[in-house]
């Protein structure tokens, strides 16, 4: 039983947290030992499996990170950017591997996991399927082919619980458009346009987000020319996608050299 690897999950009561708890719990490929909530949730103290409505899976979900991490080779996390970072610190701690598929991460943030990065394994993604990962790679090769006659839009549709915009997938999809054209996203995203904005600018690559009911998550990108339009288009309708391509990195990611990878490293695209 012990060469499978054990997982902790973070977020434990999270849309994200409860998919993943199912996902391990039925993987034969890891185990869950640890689940993770914050001081003062009601879920602390409770198994996991008894919390989520079902049978006990005998872990208890503790509010202490380090203790949950200590018999775990990976930690997956869906959290907040807060306490993404705080748990890279324990994690690397652990020398587990650390899954990030929390959001809205600033750039000051990113850099801040690097120390970590130097201890153990990071995989972090702001998309965890193999259909959007695959998707980036076809923007990044249609940007490359077409010049910037075309208008490169990200449009983007999420529930309207998400915190974040635009969503991790759309930047990931706007840094590949750019990487095509070979030009910083930073000096061409165009976001929040609003009132009187003047006219597009040539090579601009534009985000429109939009948020409603219980859209689990939908993504175009649109090149848009004079007299013709392509779209490539991605549509999520379960969570289970994210939890699935999260336990392949968790499991990917065991006996790697340390250092920070993305799901394009662990699907080998
Ligand atoms: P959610 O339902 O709000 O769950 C977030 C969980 O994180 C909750 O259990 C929450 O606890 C916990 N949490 C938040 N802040 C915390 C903190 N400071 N310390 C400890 N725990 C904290 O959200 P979700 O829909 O599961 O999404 C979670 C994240 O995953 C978001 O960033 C989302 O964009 C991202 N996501 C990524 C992918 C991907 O493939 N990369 C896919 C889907 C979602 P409380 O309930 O106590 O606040």
């Amino acid at each position: 039983m012990s060469h499978i690897p054990g997982i902790a999950i973070t977020g434990a009561s999270g849309r994200m947290g409860q998919m993943l708890i199912r996902t391990v719990r039925d993987s034969d490929k890891a185990r869950l030992v640890g689940a993770v909530e914050r001081k003062g949730h009601d879920w602390v103290g409770r198994d996991v499996g008894e919390a989520m409505g079902g049978a006990p899976l005998g872990v208890i979900v503790s509010d202490d990170p380090l203790e949950a991490f200590a018999p775990a080779q990976a930690i997956i996390d869906f959290t907040a950017p807060g306490a993404t970072l705080e748990f890279a610190a324990l994690a690397a701690q652990a020398r587990a591997v650390h899954v990030i598929g929390t959001t809205g991460m600033s750039e000051e943030e990113i850099a801040a996991l690097e120390p970590a990065a130097r201890h153990a394994v990071i995989v972090r993604a702001g998309n965890m399927s193999l259909g959007v990962n695959l998707l980036t790679q076809l923007t990044k090769k249609v940007a490359a082919a077409l010049d910037e006659d075309f208008d490169i839009e990200v449009i983007e549709a999420h529930h309207h619980h998400k915190v974040d915009a635009p969503s991790g997938t759309a930047l990931m999809l706007g840094e590949a458009a750019a990487e095509g054209r070979g030009v910083a996203l930073a000096d061409v995203s165009d976001r929040g346009r609003d009132g009187i904005t003047g006219a597009r600018k040539r090579g601009d690559i534009g985000f429109t987000a939009i948020r409603g009911g219980d859209i689990v998550g939908e993504h175009d990108v649109l090149f848009a020319a004079a007299g013709e339009r392509i779209t490539l288009r991605h549509v999520a309708t379960d969570r289970a996608i994210f939890a699935r391509g999260a336990l392949k990195a968790a499991l990917w990611g065991q006996g790697k050299q340390p250092g920070q990878y993305d799901m394009v490293d662990v699907l080998g695209l």
